[in-house]
């Protein structure tokens, strides 16, 4: 009989494990507490689009759902608007065909669900909150509108995002469960650009749109309905942050002096920062992500990263690539699956966590500044020169499926290299330089 498996929590990574389950044969529950996402009722206060790249993109081509891309909006690179409105278009690559792409998270959401249902031994049931899960026996407690239950599984996956219940339970219950969340001093509040009268996108359709401004940065991102979703990472507390603006007049003054470009664009601007929530940036790291052949986690549930570089949902789905791996290997023995998938996943979601962090301050800072464009020009100058050879991070990262944690070792040597084979050549500029002044 094929093993019964509880999964707590149906939004990204939720509905695409089901679906690869499902397919291997295990007789699924899935568990999530908000209503069905398609009856309308979109994941409140997170983000309306995101960007998916090759390990997310790979990770529904090797379920067959790779055609919910044709509703994602190719993003070429990172379109710069500084505070006098001039833009600067920097590419994310040198092969113009590689891109980030903007995609609707309740529509894949939506997707990844029906995937998993075309498999009889999955079930999708909305309305139900876990609320505690007993380890060692793979029980669930769960709360409906009409009551409580109780199911009972082989194992429990906790798909259950960065506040996890499943994660809390182990977190009670393991001796030496190690956690970690450390909030960043930047929340997020979600603005529009509406389409221009005609349909069309009031912006460059085909860029990540960022208003660089050293602390802090906007950035927008394409919608098929010709609007952008704009989101911005602002500090909560100090002299101008969240915390300090507070009526119509201050949001105004604020968004005229520092996005004069962009206010034009956005007549429900007072509206939107009145009446959408301010959300806040977490890390989590914790460790075991399994409990014997009982308990997994996986997604934000196991590593939730902040959002700058877009990675958090690819790696969630690389995540359900890699169980699956895991789970075919060791068909007859699930701890060992289990302890496989963390060993493999581990030490890249702790690599990933880090490379987020630097590159928020690559975009609020950096993207601004000339030093930073030359640089991304010399990467792929060098990536052209030495194809296969130099990679820079931000394509190991985004554009290949190398793994996380190899990619941000691989750039460390080759900035080392870069950096020695800099300082030789002006060394020996200067050597040269004496010998011929010495000569005359
Ligand atoms: C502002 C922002 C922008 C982002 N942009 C990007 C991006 O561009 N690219 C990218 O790759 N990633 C991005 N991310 C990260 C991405 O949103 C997450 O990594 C991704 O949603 C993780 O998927 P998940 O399924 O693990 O968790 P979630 O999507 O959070 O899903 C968890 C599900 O579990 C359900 N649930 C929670 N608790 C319970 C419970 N007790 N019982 C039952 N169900 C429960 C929830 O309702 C939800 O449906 C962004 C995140 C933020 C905040």
């Amino acid at each position: 009989m094929p093993a019964k498996l509880i999964l707590i929590g149906s939004g990204l990574a939720g509905g695409l494990l089901a679906a690869y389950l499902g397919r291997r044969g295990y007789d699924v529950d899935l568990y999530e507490r908000r209503a069905d996402p398609r009856e309308g009722n979109i994941v409140g206060g997170r983000s309306i689009n995101l960007a998916i790249s090759t390990r997310g993109i790979h990770a529904l081509e090797q379920i067959g759902i790779a055609e919910a891309l044709r509703h994602a909006i190719p993003m070429r690179g990172r379109m710069i608007h500084d505070k006098s409105g001039a833009l600067h278009f920097a590419p994310y690559d040198v092969d113009p065909k590689k891109c980030i792409n903007s995609i609707g998270r309740a529509s894949l959401n939506a997707t990844v669900i029906e995937a998993a249902q075309r498999y009889p031994n999955v079930r999708v049931h909305f309305n139900h909150k876990c609320t505690d899960v007993d380890l060692a026996g793979a029980v669930c407690h769960l709360e409906t509108e009409t009551g409580k239950l109780t199911v009972r599984g082989d194992a429990v996956i906790g798909v259950d995002g960065a506040f996890s219940a499943v994660r809390s339970s182990m977190q009670r219950n393991i001796d030496n469960f190690q956690y970690d969340e450390s909030y960043l001093a930047h929340g997020y509040k979600e603005l529009t650009i509406p389409p221009a009268p005609d349909g069309s996108w009031r912006l460059e359709k085909n860029a990540l749109h960022i208003w660089p401004r050293k602390s802090f940065m906007m950035i927008a991102l394409p919608n098929p309905d010709g609007s952008f979703t704009c989101t911005l990472f602002w500090e909560f507390e100090g002299p101008r942050s969240f915390a300090t603006t507070k009526t119509d007049d201050d949001v105004r003054r604020f968004f005229d002096e520092e996005f004069p470009d962009a206010v034009p664009l956005m007549p429900s601007l007072l509206e939107d920062f009145r009446n959408n929530p301010t959300g806040s940036l977490v890390t989590i790291r914790c460790t075991p992500w399994y409990y014997r052949d009982r308990v997994c986690l996986l997604g934000d549930a196991a590593h939730a990263v902040v959002p700058f570089y877009g990675q958090g949902m690819n790696a969630a789905f690389e995540d359900c690539v890699v169980l699956d791996e895991c789970l075919e290997r060791f068909a007859n023995n699930r701890e060992h699956a289990f302890a496989e998938y963390f060993s493999r996943r581990k030490e890249n979601a702790d690599a990933l966590a880090d490379l987020a962090i630097g590159n928020f301050i690559e975009m609020r800072d950096k993207t601004a500044s000339s030093t930073f464009r030359t640089k991304k020009k010399l990467d792929h100058l060098l990536e052209s020169a030495l194809p296969g050879v130099y990679l820079p991070l931000y394509t190991m990262v985004t554009f290949t499926r190398i793994p996380y944690a190899q990619a941000a070792r691989r750039a460390r040597l080759q900035d080392r290299i870069l950096y020695t084979a800099l300082v030789t050549l002006v060394l020996i500029g200067i050597l040269a330089l004496a010998v011929l002044l010495g000569g005359c």
